[in-house]
């Protein structure tokens, strides 16, 4: 039975329909039964108009998953993998902004903000990465550094406005969902000629991570449960290519519980009527073509280039770099900051995680010697890393 959460308009947010326990049920029992479906029809061959590759990519196991760290977190806090039917496996995808950002970059933004004249701002979650000299930005406040957590580039913006005698320097981590914001930010700084004002643009983009990881050959990815935030800035249009080009079934998703559990069972009908589109769970906050005035400040302000993601290495065309005319606001142009790649540390499975190879129980240091107080990699620092939600909700 197919089960559909319609608050009413005004609670559409906000309903305690997304919490039901009792719908809850009941979309786990549809779940249970569509993944029986999708295994049988796998077991038997072709499924539907896209035969091999949903066949082929289901296997004995339905393997979803979420592309974005808020739903690896919100999948462990609620327990609802312990739910889920033997034969529907939930991987963990590259959309945990600090877990993806490089070693090399981590060790740009500790450069910057060791010179006494910046004041670095960021966000809470980057204080914990360590560098590849073992320390972070915590223990460099600690020892004096001038290091400030905003919840949004604009606060930086405003506290260099007053602060005309320090070089105020935004490290900007983040998906579509973010960068809007610093473009906002930059434009206003361009325009108040605030010229102790600068970004380091380490924004990463989703679509292009999804080309990735199924140009991958030993992909196994049946579906994709992607990211609700994320879409409300860029629309569905730009997954598109998944379903056309490699017949790969897309659910952008919210993230209550309800949300994900409807999005997964979306995914599997998908599976099972042999189909792959590009449909939308969380249609309350999601529109086709996006948020136009958002996409149009990314536009202005940044352009796609290749960057470096954390152990997985450099992605065709999947950051954001300023544009000529934002230029004078580069960071690493500004103070001339140099820094190569390191490895990541020894053991540590991030890479394979983030790429839907691995969970956290599969690494030999997770809860042993890598822990949320004595983290080894990213996926163990951020609010958002699945190995931090194994550790808090799971383990
Ligand atoms: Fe890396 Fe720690 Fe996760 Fe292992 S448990 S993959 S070392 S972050």
């Amino acid at each position: 039975m197919t089960v559909h959460v319609r608050p009413a308009e005004k609670d559409r947010f906000n309903s305690p329909l997304w919490r039901d326990k009792g719908l809850a049920a009941l979309a786990l029992q549809d779940m249970q039964a569509l993944t029986g479906q999708v295994g049988r029809l796998a077991g038997q061959g072709p499924l539907g108009r896209h035969p091999r590759r949903i066949a082929g990519r289901t296997g004995k196991t339905v393997n979803i998953m979420e592309v974005c760290g808020t739903h690896t977190m919100a999948i462990a806090s609620s327990g609802m993998r312990r739910l889920f039917p033997a034969g529907l496996k939930m991987l963990s995808g590259p959309g945990c902004p600090v877990c993806v950002t490089s070693q090399g970059d981590i060790d740009r933004v500790l450069a910057l903000a060791a010179m006494p004249e910046v004041t670095l701002a960021t966000f809470g979650d980057m204080l914990k990465v360590k560098g590849s000299l073992g320390f972070d930005l915590n223990r460099m406040r600690e020892n004096g550094s001038d290091i400030r957590v905003v919840y949004s580039p604009l606060d930086s913006l405003a506290y260099a406005r007053s602060n005309p005698l320090r070089q105020v320097v935004f490290a900007g981590v983040g998906f579509e969902t973010t960068a809007p914001l610093i473009a906002a930010s930059l434009i206003r700084a361009r325009a108040g000629k605030i010229a102790n004002f600068s970004v380091i643009s380490l924004f990463k983009l989703v679509p292009p991570a999804l080309k990735l990881l199924l140009s991958d050959p030993e992909s196994n990815i049946s579906g994709f449960l992607l990211p609700g935030h994320v879409s409300a800035i860029t629309g569905v249009r730009p997954y598109q290519f998944v379903a056309r080009e490699h017949n790969v079934p897309c659910v952008v998703t919210g993230f209550e519980p309800l949300d994900i559990l409807t999005g997964i069972n979306m995914l599997l009908r998908q599976m099972v009527r042999g189909r792959a589109e590009v449909e939308d769970e969380y249609f309350r906050a999601v529109k086709k073509i996006g948020n136009p005035t958002a996409l149009r400040l990314m536009a202005r302000v940044f352009s796609p280039a290749d960057v470096s993601w954390r152990a997985i290495g450099v992605v065709k065309k999947s950051g954001l770099v300023l544009n000529p005319e934002f230029s004078s606001f580069d960071a690493m142009r500004r103070f001339k900051i140099v820094c190569k790649e390191a490895p990541e540390p020894r053991g540590c499975l991030c890479g394979a995680i983030l790429m839907g190879k691995a969970q956290p129980p599969d690494c030999r240091l997770f809860a042993k010697s890598c822990t949320p107080s004595s983290a080894v990699g990213s996926c163990m620092v951020s609010s958002e890393g699945a190995c931090a939600a194994w550790f808090k909700y799971e383990h």
